[in-house]
């Protein structure tokens, strides 16, 4: 189910992500068939390369440290505040920003609305609004900006980001590590696996396509990959060992408004710092 029935607006953002140390996305693949405990993901013709939902995750879990400690720090957010009051839910902490019980009155809501709701004379070409949409957008309301910008179970999220396959050649390495005993945290003796990683240096190409984000989420966003670029971000596994630092360079941002869309304009090339620089235009700190 979509909240947004309309494309208004898309901001398409492409960049390369640089592996500033060994990287290692595993696949689960077996010593059988690779010659490694833990091989890297790859591609049919073999090369090594990000999946879009490995960045979609970390880039979710990156959005909502940040909007809690803006929410902590009294930075308040922008209008339409999510009407349930909760920033960045934890769904996998059993905490989400709908619960059972909102979802049921949504439903029954958007079952009697659907009904009852007929077009206004002058707007027969108008298509009614189905029960689905209108369940989509009340969840969408009460939700939180994370579900919101990344969607939950109940509605599609508006940032889609695609398999990030690699600029070039990309060698991989085999190394060995030592098995950690998972009660006591120490290195077990007698212990031994290896896995594969990606060497540092290599690069891969970023493309991410955001729909109907509104400036205060896009400035909130691109923020994000201002982090990303200036202080890097850990993928993949292995990361308490100093493994997965990217950061990103190199990054376009276009933005399609509906003129763009329908082919009557041209899209507009951003600056990645001018769109993230309105953050304080957006975001502020509340007077205590
Ligand atoms: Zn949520």
């Amino acid at each position: 189910m979509k909240p947004f029935s309309k494309m208004e607006t898309r901001l398409v953002i492409e960049a390369k992500i640089r592996a500033e140390t060994a990287l290692h996305l595993g696949c689960g693949g077996s010593v059988e068939t690779s010659g490694t405990d833990s091989p890297v993901i790859k591609t049919a013709d073999g090369r090594p390369f990000i999946p879009g939902s490995s960045i979609k995750g970390v880039l979710r879990s990156f959005a909502e440290q940040l909007l809690r400690t803006m929410q902590d720090h009294r930075i308040e957010g922008p209008e339409p505040r999510p009407k349930s009051g909760v920033w960045a839910c934890e769904p996998f902490a059993g905490t989400c920003c709908i619960s059972k019980e909102d979802k049921d009155r949504f439903w029954e809501e958007a079952q009697k609305e659907a009904k009852e709701k007929q077009p206004e004379p002058d707007e027969t070409n108008k298509k009614k609004p189905t029960r689905d949409e209108i369940f989509a957008q009340e969840v969408f309301k009460h939700a939180c900006y994370a579900c919101r910008l990344f969607g939950c179970q109940y509605f599609a999220g508006r940032i889609a980001v695609a398999d990030a396959f690699p600029d070039g050649e990309v060698a991989t390495h085999v190394r060995d590590g030592v098995g950690i005993d998972r009660d006591t945290g120490t290195a077990k003796e007698g212990i031994k696996y290896d896995f594969e990683v990606v060497e540092p240096g290599a690069e891969f190409n970023l493309r991410i396509v955001c729909e109907n984000l509104k400036e205060p989420e896009e400035v909130f966003f691109t923020h994000l990959l201002q982090l990303w670029r200036d202080e890097g971000l850990h993928l993949g596994g292995q990361t308490t060992r100093g493994l997965g630092l990217t950061r990103l360079r190199d990054i376009r941002v276009r933005r399609y408004d509906a003129d763009a869309l329908v082919g009557l304009g041209e899209p507009e090339e951003m600056e990645l710092d001018a769109l993230a620089g309105k953050l304080n235009k957006h975001w502020r700190r509340r007077d205590a």
